[in-house]
């Protein structure tokens, strides 16, 4: 029923509030801009209008105007409306002038501050903009305008009296004339300066110089966005973001989409840009859950088929993890181990390695007729059912969901195809046949492979992709461990 101009914070998801992230769940249109992060839009329901109002420079999909029009135009309406702003709405973001035109036309509407660039960019580069003894004061400044300009706004005079910590916005194309027009109003050549670009993105890059090195033309070009921070607080060097083991390395994730958060999430923490490439996703098969109670062993070979089994066969019958009261309970791994634990059930047997031999030797050497169910995908290897059936057990297997193929993103592929990412993981054969299938020849591109075990490492082979590194432990801990040893040892 109103327009809400939102904060979306400088590039980190993770740097939305919780108010901005209630709205965008309950939108029924999203207009934004460059400036947004795609995991952000992903909050908003799958049906909400998206609204790209572009600005990038010298590319302006929309005027100013426009753009006010637009959001009148939807709150109007009676949508229920966010307005996604980088860094905060009302920190050289025009939201302000969003604000006006919305009062004008008599449109509710809410602002919904953000981290603004100007402070968080320098703080994952590791410069705090006040700190005691250094800087009592900071003072955010546009570089857009002109500083040659005879009236300028902004008086550079002034705030080079004014001493402090200068952070200067949209100055990156200027940074040379606003450094001798500092330096020309008394500022001192050996004052610090700092650069940060693509602040709070996976590839922030920070660069360190002093006023007046950046004069004489001293800073290599930069990439957009950036802040720069002039004063005593930007030779502080506390870096964290830019030291963290994978920042600046691209790996490519190959699971379905699904299942990739947890391995995504973990990269992510350490560092990495991400890419997802999801080459498999999860179908639900439909199943008669059969009756339990004959059954000594249940056992499940991944956390899919953990949740099919539970949500599509028992809760959907009514029961719940009681009716596994009788029988023992098996798990392939930890990642299945810890769905049975989040329905209640303590598993009774997980093998040492993490693959379908090892949970084998795990299990009783005589069945002695007992019954065995396997609640597992459609295609699956049979090593677990005939190992077990020869042992003397009957084996019910019960297909609770398939893997089919899904269609990554185009533009997703060609990163890989250009060489552009550090490496792809694999958790399955069946996500590296499809990877092989989705990516065609590679010619002479030969990404490092990361697979999670000996199984998926042989189908890689097969399937003409070498394995650079096989996880130690068979997990997706295990395989981010082993992606750290990798491009760890490339530094
Ligand atoms: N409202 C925004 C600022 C918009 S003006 C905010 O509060 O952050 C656009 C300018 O913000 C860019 O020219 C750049 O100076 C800065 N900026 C935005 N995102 C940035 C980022 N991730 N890293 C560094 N600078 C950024």
């Amino acid at each position: 029923m109103s327009v809400a101009l939102v904060g979306a914070g400088p590039g980190d998801p993770g740097l939305l509030t919780l108010r901005g992230a209630e709205l965008l769940a309950d939108a029924e249109a999203v207009v934004y801009d460059r400036l947004a992060a795609p995991a952000l839009l992903d909050l908003a329901p799958p049906g909400a209008e998206r609204i790209f109002v572009g600005k990038a420079p010298g590319d302006v999909a929309m005027t100013q105007d426009a753009i006010n029009q637009t959001l009148v135009r939807l709150g109007a309406a009676g949508k229920r409306v966010v307005r996604l702003k980088g860094g905060d709405p009302f920190v050289f973001g025009r939201g302000g002038e969003e604000a006006q035109a919305l009062e004008r036309a008599g449109i509710e509407f809410e602002v919904v501050p953000g981290i603004t660039s100007a402070i968080s960019a320098p703080a994952y580069a590791g410069i705090p903009v006040t700190h005691r003894g250094l800087s009592t004061h900071v003072t955010v400044v546009t570089g857009h305008e002109d500083p040659a300009k005879e009236r300028s706004d902004v008086d550079w005079e002034a705030l080079a009296a004014a001493g402090g910590t200068l952070v200067i916005l949209m100055g990156v194309a200027r940074l040379e004339e606003i450094a001798a027009r500092l330096l020309a109003a008394g500022r001192s050549g050996d004052t610090p300066l700092a650069a940060v670009a693509r602040g709070t993105r996976p590839d922030q890059q920070t660069r360190r110089s002093t006023l007046g090195e950046v004069a004489e033309g001293g800073l290599p070009a930069l990439s957009s966005p950036a802040v720069i921070v002039v004063g005593e607080v930007a030779a502080l060097d506390l870096s964290w973001f830019e030291k963290r083991p994978l920042h600046g390395r691209t790996v490519v994730v190959t699971r379905a989409r699904e299942q990739s958060s947890g391995l995504r999430r973990r990269l992510e923490t350490l560092g990495a840009r991400v890419v997802e490439l999801p080459t498999i996703q999860i179908e639900d098969l439909p199943f008669e859950l059969p009756e339990l109670t004959g059954y000594a062993w249940i056992v499940f070979t991944s956390a899919n088929g953990v949740s099919a089994f539970f949500e599509r066969g028992l809760t959907a019958s009514g029961l719940d993890a009681r009716a596994l009261a009788g029988s023992k309970v098996a798990a392939i791994g930890p990642g299945t181990a810890d769905a049975l634990a989040q329905r209640g059930v303590i598993v009774d047997v997980t093998p040492e390695r993490f693959v379908a031999e090892s949970l084998l030797e795990a299990l009783p050497a005589d069945g002695r007729g007992e019954r065995v169910l396997i609640p597992r995908a459609e295609q699956a290897r049979d090593v677990l059912p005939d190992g077990l059936a020869a042992r003397g057990f009957g084996v019910d297997v019960l297909p609770v969901y398939r893997t089919t193929r899904a269609e990554p993103d185009a533009a997703d592929l060609d990163a890989v195809r250009n060489g552009e990412v550090d490496c792809v993981t694999f958790t399955s054969s069946s996500t590296v046949w499809n990877f092989r299938d989705a990516i065609g020849d590679l010619g002479d591109v030969t990404p490092d492979v990361v697979s999670i075990g000996p199984v998926t490492s042989a189908t890689a082979e097969q399937a003409g992709l070498p394995v650079t590194v096989e996880a130690a432990e068979h997990t997706i801990d295990g395989l981010v461990a082993a992606v750290c040893d990798l491009l760890g040892t490339k530094r």
